[in-house]
């Protein structure tokens, strides 16, 4: 069959106007403020509107906590939280990543987040109250943290095979010593996969759709902290098992061939691809990512 773009923009078009207008008789009352405004929400924006407000509400937060590490390093604030001393980055470094990051979010962020709505409602996804209790809603973030990491081991693992390394995983790797706003610097075709290991145990698990919504938020923000270049130790993260974090994806980025996971560290040490970062890395660079950069793997 000859491939064509309209008709699949009209059936994903055709997808949202048929997304049922929400009707609230059909649910038990709402309980707490929190149903109650999930509820006014469906009413008002439909469902593919509350989809759009949790989207933005991800972008806006990444960029809320890009921006609190930009500060950070600016007014050069927490020196001893500094996992790699001194290594700031440029004005021009920063530019490049964020044209790149409202590139990926436009075209490729945004897109899939649009192809997946139609397929997590064939998937039995639900809107409907009552909301998970926080318990079980906690419960599955967790699993979804930790089947993403699962998905995120394996994949970023292929992207360090020479070819895949070279022609996309690099770009993500420009910054040898990464800050806030370059978790989601990659190659488009990266950001697909990496979409993919995100999206794969929420469509497993199924959740209701304010925990997967929810999922994408914690994600990033996950994504914003491990590359945030900072160690904060009293981040509630930092009290799971095996949560490797920051210190542990920075790493990576200054060693290449170590640190697989996304934040968990079971993986890596099971498959003795975990290396400890020994102690903080003095420098006397000012700030040259870009410099260091790809010498180790090219
Ligand atoms: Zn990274
Ligand atoms: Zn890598």
């Amino acid at each position: 069959m000859k491939f064509n773009s309209t008709l699949i923009i009209n059936t994903i078009a055709e997808n949202f106007k048929s997304s049922r207008v929400y009707d609230v008789s059909a649910d038990p009352l709402p309980r707490n403020s929190i149903e109650y405004y999930w509820v006014w929400i469906l009413q008002n924006c439909g469902e593919f509107g509350l989809f759009l407000i949790f989207y933005l509400a991800m972008a806006i937060l990444y960029a809320i906590g890009g921006i609190v590490f930009y500060l950070f390093d600016k007014f050069k604030l927490f020196p001893s939280r500094k996992i790699q001393i001194k290594k700031y980055p440029s004005s021009y470094e920063i530019r490049r990543c964020i044209n790149n990051l409202v590139i990926n979010y436009i075209t490729i962020i945004l897109p899939l987040g649009i192809i997946s709505f139609p397929f997590s409602k064939v998937l039995g996804l639900t809107h409907d109250l009552p909301l998970p209790t926080i318990w079980k809603f906690l419960l599955d973030i967790f699993l979804c943290l930790l089947g993403e990491d699962f998905f995120h081991y394996w994949m970023h693992r292929f992207f360090h095979t020479p070819w895949f390394y070279k022609n996309i995983h690099k770009e993500h790797h420009y910054f040898s010593a990464p800050f806030g706003f370059t978790a989601s610097y990659a190659h488009p075709v990266e950001v697909v996969f990496l979409g993919i290991a995100t999206f794969a145990p929420a469509f497993i698990l199924r959740p209701h759709y304010i925990t997967f919504y929810s999922w994408f938020i914690v994600r990033q923000l996950d994504a914003v902290l491990t590359h945030s270049g900072y160690d904060i130790e009293l981040f509630p993260f930092n009290f799971m098992p095996y949560y490797g974090g920051t210190v542990f994806h920075d790493y990576h980025h200054k060693q290449f061939t170590c640190n697989y996971g996304s934040r968990f560290t079971y993986l890596d040490k099971l498959f003795n691809t975990y290396k400890e970062k020994p102690t903080k890395i003095p420098s006397s660079e000012p700030s040259n990512n870009s410099l260091s950069n790809n010498k180790k793997q090219s």
